[in-house]
């Protein structure tokens, strides 16, 4: 007896949001009838750590300066962070820029074209990956990210913390089912606008949900600030230090950070961490001492500075003044 084989059919809430999709999908300049390797992942890099309305720009900013992946290959580092410049997390661009180099460098800008083989570029993670594998390549692989836990918790009323892994396990294995029969990239960008514009994390517009009828969160009543569950926030330790803005001749010393680590490869002014009871302007002194050898002569209080980063935050107090002696040579390394 011949068999037929059926194609698998998605499911009832995928083609709703499928639907709403063609309806509703915003004109993001990263989407197009061609998905574009090079583009998507830009895109999916500036996303990780911004909103879509924040990125587009940004985005439209980057590929204007490097339009392929030829383009950021042969840039050096230093014009990569200077178009990344208002993006922050500089080390995503970094990484970008390494990987660029990678597939052009060893493999003729040829893209890998699985998950798997993508994850093997240098500095290229997981959940990227799986993002460009998915949307350009058509891999049916599901990539985590915010949007696509928090829909597919309040689906399936999930009440567990989704930082755990068997709670991300069950989320991805639902969004991996949802996404049978689907093109897989058409799907993960659904997903992903739908919790950008209408399953948002505070309040969710669930009234103009297209897939509400197929929402326990929606149909059970339960409470969207539960779902998904988190864990609670600690909080965030704030350090404090000194930053000195020395200036000769109306120009101001600089000095480069390391490559590696945090805000890596940009300029700044000498400064530093306080230690124990020091006073802010004996902070400013001995780390400009130590830093660049130099000593500085009567400095001006400016003010203070807060920023907050992801895990914690700073509060730096800022002063200038000149060099002493004022003909003193530039430090190796350091510019006026
Ligand atoms: S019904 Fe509400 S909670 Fe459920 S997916 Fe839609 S917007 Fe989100």
């Amino acid at each position: 007896m011949i068999r037929k084989v059926r194609p698998e059919r998605p499911t009832p809430r995928a083609r709703a949001l499928g639907r709403w999709f063609d309806r509703a999908a915003r004109p993001l300049p990263w989407r197009g009838p061609r998905p574009d390797p090079y583009r998507i992942w830009v895109a999916e890099v500036i996303l990780q750590q911004t909103r879509v309305e924040q990125a587009v720009p940004s985005y439209r900013r980057f590929v204007r300066r490097f339009p392929t992946l030829r383009a950021l290959a042969r840039a050096s580092r230093a014009e990569v962070l200077k178009a990344w410049q208002g993006m922050g997390y500089y080390a995503r661009a970094r990484r970008l820029h390494r990987a660029a180099r990678h597939l052009v460098d060893a493999r003729g800008g040829q893209w890998p074209r699985t998950a798997e083989d993508l994850e093997r570029l240098p500095g290229v993670g997981p959940y990227i990956a799986r993002a460009v594998a998915a949307q350009a390549f058509g891999e049916p692989v599901v990539a985590l990210e915010a949007n696509g836990l928090r829909v597919a918790a309040r689906w399936t009323g999930e009440r567990g913390r989704i930082d755990r892994p068997e709670v991300r396990t069950r989320l991805a294995a639902t969004l991996a089912g949802e996404m049978i029969g689907q093109p897989p990239g058409r799907f993960a960008e659904a997903v992903m606008e739908l919790g950008e514009t209408v399953c948002t994390p505070r309040a969710p517009r669930c009234p103009a949900c297209p897939v509400g009828r197929y929402c326990r969160l929606r149909t059970e009543g339960l409470d969207p600030g539960r779902i998904p569950a988190r864990r609670p926030r600690s909080r965030r330790p704030t350090h404090r230090g000194s930053i000195v803005a020395l200036i000769r001749q109306g120009r101001y010393l600089l000095q480069r950070r390391p490559m590696d680590g945090l805000l890596g490869g940009l300029w700044e002014f000498p400064g530093g961490h306080r230690k124990g009871r020091e006073r802010p302007e004996a902070t400013a002194r001995r780390e400009l001492r130590e830093e660049t050898g130099l000593l500085a002569g009567p400095l001006q209080h400016l003010g203070s500075i807060r920023h907050s980063y992801s895990h914690f935050s700073v509060e730096l107090d800022l002063f200038r003044g000149p060099p002493k002696p004022l003909d003193v040579p530039t430090p190796p390394g350091r510019r006026w």
